[in-house]
């Protein structure tokens, strides 16, 4: 069956054919590097990872670009405000450079902590500085800008279809807000370069044809992703929040210079959500992997969360379900590894879990089949070989796992574990319960779930 895949621009599930027959482009956009990434941000590239890991399954050869921001965004979406660079350069009082520097590494920390797999660019913007440039001269050749105090416009009304992505109300939009524009001659207008203030140096500014400044927030990404993938590739990915502003200026850019929506496919991950709310970076208010390995949860049951739902769906995220989600991978780990290599899948297996795959990346219903495949009486080997088989898209790094002291399950706990299995099962509840606290007072937690007990040591997590 082949991949079917969700398209913003189309908002259709559509066959995924790609441009070119053995090689497929992804852009996706990457962190802003004026603080840590949260786990809100992470969830967007577990998603992108999956889509990754399932396009190469299907044996395209993909080339994954990611850019990393560290000039140009705004504090507010609208091209108003601080610079976030300066602004983390304020907060921390170290220079907007050095902030971008140590950011970066935390971040590809972070990303090797979730088993993502390397991009074949990383492309910073501020090492992009002539592209940016040389785009916005295109753009003001063919008409599209003009200039303001504070920088050079993209001028949206030029284009009739401008914010299709997003089915934007442009008129609306406008009719809402036209005192709020100040010199702005839409309200959708966007920023390609903005000055830096009269007689201010800021740390991050460049000579451009308009004067000094720095180029805006969506420039790099339509200057940038046509380098590397040209300007027209396959597949375009990022957070929700990008549809209506960042996504929507991308590709009038795009438009209005190479005549191109700039990519096929426009995939969104949907939102991690809090119980306050959205989790987001401006706020101040975040959660970040580093917390969660300090409170001593394993990176890759993050991954195991967010594969629990489908990408285009909001997660809310709970200590509770990171709980059940180390429980499972736990469970998954401590069963692989008992299991002999040597043997092939099971082909009807692989075969339902590429089906539910090419469904629009429908990982969580993959997961049941993997679990299905987990409790079935397949060989132990054919179960190992095609739960391998699965892993190459899930990410979970199960062949890779090393069971340490605080995962394995010592022999005399295992034994009371199971005496308190047959108990439940012959509705014994006295002495199940008996068991239950025999194993609380030897430090493991014992949790019922659908596919059976789960036991957790109980100093592991906090
Ligand atoms: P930023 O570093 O803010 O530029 O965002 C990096 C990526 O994370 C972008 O693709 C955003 O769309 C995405 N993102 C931001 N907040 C969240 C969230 N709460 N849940 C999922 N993705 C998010
Ligand atoms: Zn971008």
């Amino acid at each position: 069956m082949p991949l079917r895949l969700y398209d913003t621009w189309s908002r259709a599930v559509r066959e995924f054919t790609p441009l070119d027959p053995d090689h497929v482009g992804l852009y996706c956009c990457g962190p802003t590097v004026y603080d840590h990434a949260h786990i809100g941000n992470l969830r967007t590239y577990v998603f992108e990872d999956v889509l990754r890991r399932a396009l190469t399954l299907d044996g395209y050869t993909v080339r994954h670009v990611v850019n990393i921001t560290d000039v140009g965004h705004l504090v507010s979406d609208a091209d108003e405000g601080e610079d976030k660079m300066e602004k983390g350069s304020r907060r921390t009082g170290e220079s907007a450079w050095t902030i971008a520097g140590r950011y970066t590494a935390a971040f590809i920390n972070d990303w090797r902590a979730l088993n993502l797999l390397e991009p074949a660019v990383w492309c910073r913007a501020t090492d992009h500085i002539a592209e940016q440039i040389d785009f916005v001269a295109d753009l003001e050749r063919n008409g599209y800008t003009y200039r303001t105090a504070d920088g050079i416009y993209f001028d949206t009304s030029r284009q009739d279809d401008y914010g299709y992505l997003a089915r934007l109300d442009v008129a609306g939009l406008q009719a809402g807000k036209r005192v709020a524009a100040g010199e702005k001659r839409n309200v959708t207008d966007f920023a390609l370069w903005k000055f830096s203030p009269p007689g201010v140096a800021r740390q991050m500014e460049w000579e451009s044809p308009w004067g000094r400044g720095f180029p805006g927030w969506h420039i790099e990404c339509s200057a940038m992703s046509a380098k590397y993938l040209g300007p027209w590739f396959d597949i375009h990915c990022g957070g929700e929040d990008h549809i209506p502003v960042h996504h929507s200026n991308e590709i009038a850019q795009t438009q209005a210079r190479h005549d191109t929506r700039l990519a096929n496919f426009w995939m969104h991950g949907h939102f991690l959500l809090l119980d306050a709310g959205r989790m987001s970076k401006s706020s101040g208010e975040f959660v970040r992997l580093q917390t969660l390995i300090e409170r001593g949860y394993d990176p890759l049951a993050y991954r195991y969360l967010c594969l629990g739902a489908h990408y285009r769906s909001s997660l809310r995220f709970s200590e509770a379900a990171l709980d059940a989600a180390q429980s499972a991978l736990d469970r998954l780990r401590r069963t692989y590894v008992q299991w002999p290599q040597g043997g092939t899948p099971d082909a009807q297996s692989v075969a339902r879990f590429k089906a539910e795959i090419d469904q629009d990346l429908n990982v969580p219903r993959a997961l049941a089949v993997l679990w299905d495949v987990v409790r079935s009486d397949l060989p132990a080997a054919t179960r190992r070989a095609s739960v391998d088989c699965f892993d190459a898209v899930l990410g979970l790094g199960l062949a890779d796992w090393q069971a340490d002291d605080s995962s394995v399950i010592p022999a005399d706990i295992a034994a009371l574990a199971d005496e308190r299995e047959k108990a439940r099962a012959a509705q014994q509840w006295i002495e199940a319960d008996r068991l239950r606290d025999v194993l609380t007072a030897a430090g493991w937690l014992v949790e019922d779930s659908a596919s059976g007990q789960i036991l957790r040591q109980r100093d592991r997590i906090r």
